[in-house]
């Protein structure tokens, strides 16, 4: 795990964006043909085995590395966005911060039913967003079939917010 190029170029950026939060930066790693090759030649391997149907990335960082492995698998992309940006018809699902909710959308159109689903993200957290991102698929029809993502904030414990799905993550910290 800890050989891969993308955990040497990962920077850690304190009180961004806001104080108390250590906010990992992916940008190095796509800005690095070999690593960013590297993170998708992983997802891509781990995902084929689960033969989805259709590639699922979360706005914004998940559309970067969930568009690569969509066209690499030979699957379409289907992106959830935060509220007010998909032009037609949506769905919408909430879920808690710690102060407040956020919310994400999908266009109802989407996914179809039966459809197994993967679905991707740069960086798992609380789990918040994932989860909120697998009701969607779900109220659509679509059946989550696991979670990619580059990195686990493993102390945050987000795969509780995830319990019973398959989830993969390349760097854990
Ligand atoms: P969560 O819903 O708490 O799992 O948060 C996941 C989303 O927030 C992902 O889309 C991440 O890109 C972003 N995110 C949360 N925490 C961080 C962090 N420490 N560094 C970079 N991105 C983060």
């Amino acid at each position: 795990m800890t050989d891969l190029l993308a955990a040497r170029l990962i920077r850690d950026i304190p009180d961004f964006p806001k104080p108390g939060i250590l906010f990992k930066d992916i940008t190095p790693v796509l800005a690095n043909y070999a690593a960013f090759q590297e993170v998708i030649d992983h997802c891509v391997g781990w995902a084929s085995g689960k033969a989805p149907d259709v590639i699922v990335g979360i706005e914004s960082r998940g559309f970067v590395f969930g568009a690569p492995v969509a066209l690499a698998l030979g699957l379409g992309f289907v992106p959830v966005r935060k509220i007010g940006k998909l032009p037609h018809d949506t769905i919408r699902e909430e879920y808690a911060l710690e102060y407040g909710t956020n919310a994400v959308e999908v266009h109802r159109d989407a996914i179809q039913l039966g459809q197994r689903v993967l679905i991707v993200d740069d960086l798992l957290a609380t789990g918040g967003t994932a989860a909120a991102a697998a009701r969607l698929v779900e109220t659509l029809g679509g059946t989550v079939i696991g979670f990619s993502f580059l990195i686990e904030l493993e102390f945050l414990q987000g795969r509780a917010a995830l319990d019973g799905y398959e989830i993969q993550a390349l760097l854990k910290y």
